[in-house]
């Protein structure tokens, strides 16, 4: 059975502080047209600090702690809706795991599925409000499908990355119901939402880590 190792989750942690920095511009560009321009700036913060920290990180005893550790390191340092959201996805992704330092693919299904939960109780937003749920709850979707048909890890990997991305493009046509956007209404349709794009960016890059 092909597994995902601690050492592959912590190369993930690296491998998104480097894609969030390439693509800083790009959210904080989505962010100015419906938001507050600062989505980019706000990742690259708080993944700087998770890159900071890597080596502490890296020393926790199993994935469930590296997540949890992880989380509380992004809550702490991103200011604005998304940093509560995504250290809560982190924790809570952990939260699930015991004390493995291996997961298979139905673990990682249980976490990612665990941590988007998680979003989805603090910040209320279902699929089709435009936000990061519009990636991650068809991403979790993707997977438990892949679990279900016995899919390899490498192809479960590529199909959530397929769905996340139509999903990040879903949101284009979308009339924002939640978050900052929400107050512009029906203006904010024709664009693609930013914390939406920085969730496809995250899953990209495990899929990118592992395959
Ligand atoms: P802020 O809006 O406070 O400036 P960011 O710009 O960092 O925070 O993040 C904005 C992103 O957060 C949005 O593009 C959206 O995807 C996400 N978001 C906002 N509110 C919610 C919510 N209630 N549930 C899920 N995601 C949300
Ligand atoms: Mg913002
Ligand atoms: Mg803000």
């Amino acid at each position: 059975m092909v597994t995902i190792k601690q050492t592959q989750l912590i190369e993930w942690l690296k491998n998104i502080t480097l894609v969030i920095r390439e693509n800083k511009d790009i959210l904080t560009a989505l962010d100015s047209e419906i938001g507050d321009a600062d989505h980019g700036f706000n990742m690259e913060r708080g993944f700087n600090k998770v890159s900071e920290k890597i080596d502490e990180l890296s020393r926790s005893q199993d994935i469930a702690m590296l997540m949890k550790n992880t989380g509380m390191t992004l809550i702490s340092s991103i200011g604005g809706a998304s940093g509560p959201l995504y250290g809560t996805f982190f924790m809570q992704a952990g939260a699930v795991l015991g004390d493995k330092t291996e997961i298979t693919l139905t673990d990682l299904k249980n976490s990612i599925e665990n941590g988007v939960k998680g979003v989805k109780d603090r910040g209320r937003a279902s699929v089709g409000d435009k936000t990061m749920i519009d990636v991650l709850e068809p991403a979790v979707q993707s997977l438990s499908e892949s679990v279900g048909e016995n899919l390899s890890l490498e192809q479960a990997l590529s199909n959530m990355v397929d769905v996340a991305k139509n999903g990040m493009k879903s949101t284009i046509d979308m009339i924002a119901k939640k978050g900052r956007a929400s107050y512009l209404g029906e203006r904010s349709i024709g664009h693609q939402d930013a914390g939406a794009t920085s969730s496809y960016l995250i899953l990209k890059a495990l899929k990118e880590t592992i395959n």
